[in-house]
């Protein structure tokens, strides 16, 4: 292969190249040319070849350095015409920048985006800008940005105001918008556009060349060479893994090297994968080609010349040193826009800047993203260009469209993609829409690409392929485009801009008109359908012009004009979609109470329904802006209003809402899901403004101008329940009817449908034009009745409210009216709670409620009402008055037709045996009757003259009813089911309604015997503060009064005869108005009298206490003794760093690791902890088998996983399912015999000097003779009381010393990360440290949490601690004797120096806690030979004294040196200490050296002494407590002053702790100058190794920022350590450490254990022991980890200021640091709680288990 030779030849040959190349000469001979193109293109030709594509693999730097001195270098210099370094610095000194910021955004970064001021929500601000802006202190929304895009800072039609920040404010001097040209010579503009034109013309050329193996004129190579690559390409169809399966295939290169192939084609678009000649780069191709187009089309590979390649890398390079020279001065900027914009050769659209655009979707994604790039900080960042830019995007905008539809790239990989930075300014858009007619262009584009049509020409979606699907998600963005287009509403039109509007919106209803009646359904009856239908396409569409219509609705009620010629259109296009309505049939007529209407015959249930309307629904929209704008009455000449048929304006919403009453009924059950889908999102909140409430709009429009009693009959008759209430004796007959039960409930339902929808027609009066309301009284509405539900978090009621296309609901205008908000605590959310004052306002058929909405919200409210001892009636709220459009509405609930049915649901509440009727029929009908009373009073309230009021429903409801013989009426009826028992729920409503009706009766009375004018004087003295408001009003009534007229005059001939009919209506007035279960480890109280101690000779005895405990499995009792069955804790044994003071020591050796000393700095630790429940042994080891078993066949079956391990071990407690890992045997507590006589330190030193030598020869004899090396000493004779060959008898019974060895064995596997293995020597050790590590770390937990010593644990933490204790000084009776012997002698040669043990640690490098605990525990294997009567209590203070002076011995050597600023306390009786400290640290400066400092005060010195030592007393303390059960003192179980001489006491020591030295200073002295001589203290204090100083702090995680955007801000310029600048896609914090981990991604998998592994779980392993805490900065989530399978995702400690967490960070308010959330994480991590939170969080959600946690 030639492929490593080129590579070592290039350097050298170039080098001569190199050294003969002068930049200066080169550009002068460029400025003498007259043909700079050829000359330029020659230089490239030769010299690009021989920098680019040598070999096989790029080598970016030294190309970049050589592309810089031979190509660059000579255009800067041609480019200034002198030195470019002095030439650029003058062009950037004469520089005046832009105001626009226009920073581009990384991805991830944080953008800010103003909610009050932003244009629009695309409009957004770098953080720079953004906390220089006013918009800090104004409600925003912070996002993440996904790369590309810029900050509009500076974009004076991007705000509405506070378009700066401080540093982009323009300088009032600044005369704005000169030409930067002005400051350049003629000379230097051109040499700039000639430079310009050549490279860019050379970097089009090469990037939009398509041939594999020749090059453009003037560039082909002197000499070629005969070398070429094969390239694979970047697509969006194939997966991760198939390519890279095939490129090891393909190319042979490790997995390795095919991940890092796949992540840079992913990245750039493209890359060679091989180098050499033709044929072996085409052999590659095949290869890839054949196992790619399987199932797909295949991957793209090219075999491409090197030269060519050559020249793409270096055109890539020109287009960045083009953005680079540009950022010198906007002069430059603006003369290369005028370069790419320069019409070239061709015409029209064929500028530089047009050919790339044309071809950008054949260019590779590195390659657009270079130029996408160039034209933002070019183009877009020039005002004047940027508009000349935006028309050539126009006039290609549908080209670009087409190309980038077929293209499979993402979105943001398409020139199309701009767009959003031209069509959302405002004044662009305008200019574009008029002289480029854009808004229609987007719309036919995007109608030109929906090609699936029905007969009709309707859009069909039905059969439509993937393919088509694919194109159809594509062909979606540009509905995005007409968004930004139309996103700003003009506020001021043209002629022209009306036309050109007017324009595309019939082309827009070109569209709707293809929707309307699209999918229509049939009614299944027999079968059910075989097929779910297609539907969401259709919905889809649907769902993504619902803002589209919105807007050109908002557009049209900004100017007159424009909306009566849209409404006359919108009027147009329905009465063509209606062509063919209804013809051939024969109308039927319908008559019902003295009434008669004419209707075509039509059903539902019958025929074809379709639920896509939306030229109804447009028109529906602009009916109500006709009211609002009070169009209808100032121009009704110019309106069509005498051409609407009010019959079929009504008729398909009708329909629709029919269709929606008859699948609830249950009738449309065989046409599957997909229907029952459809319903739900026509009523869902993204859809429901343009659909549902729509439909209803034109129920009221039209029927406003119907009789009512028609309006009534037509819909029974939709309805088909005409046939039950138009007979004349339907009151009986309906009862009688004894028809299939089906039919019956259908009927039920229908019934209580149609009753509700007549309650929505007449009540629904919250919209402006409908009702006399501001425009925020619906959103208050909508909230209040989300409020009488229950209570809700911000986020549950911005789900609940529609949002606009600015993503706003308009709810934090108005919801501190209805509303009042409690905070959260540590858990949940902050919610909103309704106001009391606000309840009176709930209407139970409030129209956006669900049922199930609708019956959770009767339930609260009849409880609030209980609850405030009210009557539970809920009566309709009072409404305010119609607009006058809309007015007559009112009279439905007056009306013949009305009457009649209501009278017949009455009469059959009244005789309910048959069943046929239902109780939420009566319901409705006494709400409909409490309406109808409500709208009489209010208008008797309101009016001024006594004869004003029309509506008289009272004289109506007490008139018989007209059936066979004169029936009862509505009032008697009423009065007579008030008594009826079985309608006890409804009784609180009828009484209501009565007593309304009373009230009712007063009032006219009254108004009729006295003249109104009282009628406002009963209600007091506060009307007068608002007679003046009054009196505006009235004037305003009067003239909305006197353009009513005008309107009544132009309607039509059957409005006229209405409103003749109803004269009176149209004059009213329109004024507007833990426990445990070990109950038996008790810690009795202590016997006040005695002193209590807890270690020693004198140590208190607690009495005798047999101690019970039950067993959770079998319920059953069990004493606890040594020779019983064995009790069993569940535990969980897991190793920590939490106490960590060095996160940089590597992990041991699990297999050389000596664990018998721990080092000070805690590194790895082994954590025991328990939840408390106790089994039999044998109960325990039943059940773990068959959890087993059930696992083994778990697995069999199906590949799940569980949350535990059970192959390691790990079973769920069965009690409460917490995390376990093996079981503690429980074990009696130790009883030390007392006998008076005991030896002082200097006996006890000689005697055990004795005996360790005895130990030593005894052992040495146990050893094969081979081995001993060393020269035996003399014999030594043991003492007689000390038998070396005694083998004690185990006092313990067989099933406790099995629980011995596996809760050892469980440990030691555990702590070290080794195989179990029995017979290993550090079983005891690791048990031992483990006992003190727990106790360290719950000591720590206490003083954390500022916790008493005593008394405040759980008692499973009690528990846990005892038995630990309790076990470490029994578990040498499971191991072999010597060994466990030969531990205690090398722990104690740690303090009292033995010849015979090698290598023991010097006194800075032991924990002395743990020492202790391992020193104690291993004596019992040496007290266990002795039979002298030494007591062991008395040896037990003679080592933790000895330990005592040890660590005061630590302390002292690593205090440091005294603090100046220490403010010394006068110091009461402690002359002593301080005295003593003194004479000690003396004492230790003579054996050490100057290594000290010298300290002169003793009160620092006793300080630093009695708070590093306190930790490991109180450690002992609970030590000691555990092992031997004694009480602790009173003063210990809480936190009062004076603790220390209690502790002192507890421990039998003198509170001058010096005194233990100075006592037997004779003894200890030698001992002290053994540790002091330690070559290992010279070493450490001089700096050597680790230090660590006492007392240790508690370790927190990492301090967070209190704003969640200063953490984004810090991930955003996170890069990924392995691929060399990357960003991250998952930046992701270690809250323990602080690292930055880049997460989730291939380039940073690293192995573990011959596992891939992800970046987090890699640093678990080395940062916490396997268990780490994450924050996912891009997701705001925090996640747990531990080993390799479990994890889970908690709860951010980051809340919004609606107190709630917002993960994934969707909703984008701004986020601050909950304090007491994060201290709770800390908290859970102190006390090893990590594991156990995940295992409870796995448990509740199946789908954690499912994760691979070990790739994150
Ligand atoms: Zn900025
Ligand atoms: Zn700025
Ligand atoms: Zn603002
Ligand atoms: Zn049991
Ligand atoms: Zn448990
Ligand atoms: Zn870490
Ligand atoms: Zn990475």
């Amino acid at each position: 292969m030639a492929a490593a030779e080129s590579d070592r030849e290039v350097p050298s040959a170039l080098c001569t190249e190199f050294l003969n190349f002068s930049v200066k000469d080169t550009a002068s001979k460029w400025l003498q040319v007259t043909d700079l193109y050829k000359e330029v293109y020659h230089h490239l030709a030769r010299y690009v070849p021989k920098i680019y594509c040598l070999g096989p693999n790029l080598n970016p730097q030294s190309e970049d350095l050589l592309a810089q001195m031979l190509l660059q270098a000579p255009l800067e210099w041609y480019l200034c015409g002198e030195d470019p370094s002095t030439g650029l610095a003058k062009l950037e000194q004469n520089n005046q920048p832009s105001q626009l910021c226009g920073h581009v955004f990384k991805v991830g970064e944080p953008t800010y985006s103003c909610r009050e001021c932003a244009a629009d929500p695309t409009c957004v601000l770098c953080m720079q800008c953004f906390l220089g802006s006013v918009h800090k202190e104004h409600r925003y929304r912070m996002t993440t940005s996904g790369g590309g895009g810029f900050c509009d800072c500076g974009d004076t039609e991007a705000w509405k105001k506070g378009p700066y920040c401080q540093k982009h404010e323009p300088n009032i001097s600044d005369s704005c918008q000169e030409d930067p040209l002005a400051h350049l010579s003629t000379d230097m503009i051109a040499r700039c556009y000639n430079v310009f034109s050549v490279v860019l013309k050379y970097a089009v050329d090469m990037l939009t060349w398509d041939k594999e193996d020749e090059l453009p004129p003037g560039l082909e190579p002197p000499d070629r060479s005969d070398t070429y690559y094969c390239m694979l390409f970047n697509d969006e169809v194939h997966t991760y893994e198939q390519v890279i399966y095939t490129l090891q295939k393909a190319v042979n290169c490790t997995q390795k090297e095919a991940v890092s192939f796949a992540t840079t084609v992913d990245r750039d678009g493209r890359k060679s994968v091989r180098f050499g000649d033709f044929a072996f780069c085409e052999l590659a191709k095949s290869v890839i080609v054949r196992n790619t187009s399987r199932q797909s089309k295949p991957l793209r590979v090219q075999v491409m010349h090197s030269s060519v390649v050559a020249h793409q890398c270096f055109a890539l390079k020109a287009l960045h040193w083009l953005g680079h020279v540009i950022g010198y001065s906007d002069a430059l900027r603006r003369i290369l826009c005028q370069v790419g914009l320069e019409r070239g050769p061709e015409g029209e659209n064929s500028s530089m800047v047009d050919t790339l655009m044309l071809c950008d979707s054949k260019m590779w994604k590195g390659a657009r993203n270079v130029y996408h790039q160039l034209f933002m900080s070019s183009l877009l960042m020039d005002l004047k260009y940027k508009k000349l830019f935006a028309i050539q995007f126009a006039k290609n905008y549908e080209r670009l469209q087409s190309d980038y539809v077929k293209d499979d790239h993402d979105r943001e990989f398409s020139v199309t993609d701009l767009s959003v930075q031209m069509f959302t300014v405002p004044s662009l858009a305008r200019m574009l829409i008029t002289e480029e007619n854009l808004m229609t262009t987007i719309i036919r584009t995007f109608v030109d690409h929906l090609r699936h049509r029905d007969l009709q020409g309707r859009f069909q979606f039905e059969r439509y392929t993937a393919q088509q699907a694919f194109k159809f998600r594509r062909v979606q963005s540009l509905i995005g485009d007409l968004k930004y287009v139309l996103i700003s509403r003009p506020t001021e039109w043209s002629d022209q801009l009306r036309e050109k509007f007017l324009e595309g919106l019939d082309t827009f209803l070109e569209l709707l008109k293809c929707m309307q009646g699209m999918d229509p359904v049939v009614r299944q009856v027999g079968q059910h359908i075989e097929m779910e239908p297609e539907w969401e396409a259709a919905f889809t569409l649907q769902m993504k012009l619902t803002h589209i219509i919105s807007m050109i609705q908002e557009w049209c009620a900004t100017d007159e004009r424009v909306l009566i010629e849209a409404y006359k259109k919108c009027l147009t296009a329905l009465t063509h979609c209606h062509s063919g309505f209804a013809d051939g049939e024969q109308p039927i007529t319908l008559s019902m109470c003295g009434h008669s209407v004419d209707t075509i015959r039509y059903c539902v249930s019958q025929e074809k329904v379709s639920i896509h309307l939306p030229v109804s629904r447009l028109l529906a929209g602009l009916h109500v802006l006709l009211s609002k704008m009070e169009v209808a009455y100032r121009f009704p000449e110019q309106l069509p209003l005498s051409e609407l048929s009010p019959p079929m304006l009504i008729e398909h919403p009708l329909r629709c809402l029919v269709l929606c009453a008859q699948v609830h009924a249950g009738m449309w059950r065989r046409n599957g899901f997909s229907l029952v889908n459809q319903i739900y999102y026509y009523h869902n909140v993204k859809c429901r403004v343009e659909m549902f409430d729509k439909d209803l709009i034109m129920l009221q429009a039209g029927a406003s101008m119907m009789d009512p009693n028609h309006f009534l009959m037509i819909v029974l008759s939709r309805f088909e329940l005409y046939h039950i209430f138009s007979s004349a004796d339907c009151r009986k007959r309906y009862n009688r009817e004894n028809a299939n039960k089906d039919v019956v409930q259908q009927n039920n339902t229908l019934t209580e449908e149609m009753l509700h929808l007549i309650m929505m027609v007449v009540g629904e009066r919250f919209e402006a034009g409908i009702g006399q309301v501001e425009g925020c009284d619906e959103i208050k509405r909508e909230i209040l009745h989300q409020l009488c539900i229950r209570p809700m978090a911000h986020s549950e009621l911005v789900k609940a409210l529609p949002e606009n296309e600015n993503k706003e609901t308009g709810m934090e205008r108005v919801i501190d009216c209805v509303a009042s908000f409690k905070k959260p605590g540590v858990t949940g959310r902050g919610l909103y709670e309704l106001r009391p004052e606000c309840a009176k306002q709930f209407n139970l058929y409030f129209h956006h409620y669900s049922r199930a909405d609708q019956s959770k919200a009767e339930e609260a409210q009849r409880k609030l009402k209980r609850q405030n001892g009210e009557d539970t009636a809920l009566p309709p709220p009072v409404l305010p008055p119609f607009c006058p459009l809309f007015a007559s509405l009112v009279n439905i609930l007056q009306c013949d037709v009305l009457l009649g049915m209501l009278g017949a649901v009455l009469q059959w509440a009244v005789e309910p045996s048959a069943g046929h009727w239902s109780e939420s029929m009566l319901q409705r009908v006494l709400h409909l009757i409490g309406m109808a009373l409500l709208e009489e009073q209010q208008q008797l309230e309101n009016s001024s003259e006594d004869n004003d009021v029309y509506f008289n429903f009272t004289l109506k409801m007490s008139r018989p009813g007209e059936a066979p013989s004169n029936t009862a009426s509505v009032l008697a009826l009423l009065e007579n089911l008030q008594n009826a028992p079985h309608l006890e729920v409804h009784e609180d409503m009828i009484r209501w309604l009565l007593k309304t009706v009373a009230g009712i009766k007063t009032l006219r009375e009254r108004s009729a015997s006295t003249s109104t004018v009282t009628a406002s004087g009963s209600r007091g003295q506060e009307e007068t503060a608002c007679d003046k408001d009054k009196a505006e009003r009235k004037r305003k009534a009067e003239m909305a009064r006197l353009r009513r007229e005008k309107v009544m005059a132009q309607m039509s001939e059957m409005q006229r005869h209405f409103i003749n009919e109803n004269k009176e209506l149209f004059h009213q007035s329109l004024e507007e108005l833990d426990a445990s279960t070990s109950t038996s480890l008790e810690h009795s109280p202590a016997s006040p009298d005695a002193a209590l101690a807890c270690v020693g000779p004198r140590r208190s005895r607690p009495r005798e206490k047999r101690q019970v405990v039950t067993c959770i499995l079998c319920q059953e009792e069990q004493e606890i003794r040594a020779d019983g069955k064995a009790m069993v804790l569940a535990a969980f044994v897991q190793r920590s760093t939490v106490m960590s003071k060095n996160r940089t020591r590597p992990p041991h050796d699990p297999k050389r690791y000596d664990p018998l000393f721990m080092h000070p700095d805690l590194s790895f630790g082994t954590h025991t902890g328990s939840c408390g429940h106790i089994m039999h042994s044998h109960c325990w080891q039943r059940y773990f088998e068959a959890v087993q078993a059930k696992e083994q066949r778990r697995q069999q079956r199906l590949r799940v996983h569980t949350s535990y391990d059970v192959g390691n071990g790990e079973f769920l407690c069965p009690l409460c399912e917490c995390l376990s890992n093996t079981v503690i045997p429980l074990l009696p507590r130790t009883m030390g015999s007392s006998s008076c006589e005991q030896p002082g330190l200097g006996q006890w030193l000689k005697t055990s000097g004795q005996q360790i030598k005895a130990m030593h020869s005894a052992h040495r004899k146990l050893q094969p003779v081979s081995t001993v090396e060393e020269t035996v000493e003399e014999e030594c004779p043991a003492p007689e009381v000390f038998t070396v060959d005694y083998i004690p008898t185990n006092p313990y019974s067989s099933t406790i010393k099995e629980m011995l060895t596996t809760f050892g064995t469980a440990t030691y596997k555990v702590g070290l990360k080794v195989h179990p293995n029995e017979q290993d020597p550090r079983i005891p050790i690791m048990c031992w440290s483990s006992c003190a590590y727990t106790i360290q770390s719950i000591e720590r937990l206490l003083v954390d949490e500022k916790k008493p010593l005593f008394g405040s644990l759980p008692c499973r933490q009690d528990d846990c601690l005892s038995s630990l204790a309790r076990f470490g000084s029994a578990c040498w009776t499971a191991a072999c004797q010597p060994t466990v012997q030969g531990h205690f002698i090398r722990l104690l040669a740690a303090l009292i120096p033995d010849p015979q043990v090698e290598a023991s640690p010097c006194i800075l490098d032991v924990d002395m806690l743990h020492l202790l605990v391992s020193v104690v525990l291993s004596y019992g294997s040496v007290h266990s030979q002795d039979s002298s009567g030494l007591s062991v209590d008395a040896v037990q203070l003679h080592l933790f004294h000895l330990i005592t002076v040890a660590h005061m011995v630590q302390i002292l050597l690593t205090s440091g040196p005294e603090e100046v600023t220490m403010e010394q306390e006068s110091g009461e009786a402690e002359g002593g200490e301080e005295e003593g400290a003194c004479r000690l640290y003396n004492t230790l400066r003579t054996h050490v050296g100057s290594s000290l400092p010298e300290v002169g005060s003793g009160w620092h010195l006793w300080r630093c002494v009695k708070t590093g030592i306190l930790p490991y007393l109180r450690g002992a303390a609970l030590f000691f407590h555990h092992l031997h059960g004694v009480p602790a003192p009173p003063e210990l179980h809480a936190l009062c002053p004076g603790q220390w001489e209690v502790l002192c006491g507890y421990l039998s020591l003198p509170s001058n702790l010096l005194q233990l030295f100075h006592g037997q200073q004779e003894l200890l002295e030698p001992l002290l100058h053994g540790w002091c001589t330690h070559p290992g203290i010279q070493q450490t204090l001089q700096g050597g190794g680790v230090l660590v100083s006492f007392p240790r702090e508690s370790n927190s995680l990492i301090d967070l920022p209190d704003d969640y955007s200063a953490l984004i801000n810090q991930a955003s310029s996170f890069t990924c350590p392995k691929s060399g600048g990357d960003k991250s896609r998952a930046p992701t914090l270690c809250l323990v450490c602080g690292s930055m981990l880049c997460s989730q991604s291939y380039c940073c998998q690293t192995e573990l254990e011959g596992e891939d592994v992800g970046a987090c779980t890699a640093h678990t392993f080395a940062c916490g022991a396997g268990v780490g805490i994450f924050l996912r900065v891009r997701e705001s989530q925090v996640l747990f980890l531990a080993g390799k399978t479990k994890g889970c995702f908690y709860a951010p400690p980051y809340l919004d200021d609606y107190g709630e967490t917002d993960q994934g960070l969707r909703r984008g308010n701004p986020l601050h640091l909950c304090h007491e959330r994060y201290r709770k994480i800390q908290k859970l991590w102190r006390q090893h709680s990590i594991t156990e939170e995940i295992g409870h969080a796995q448990e509740a959600n199946q789908t954690l288990v499912g994760i691979d946690w070990q790739h994150l």
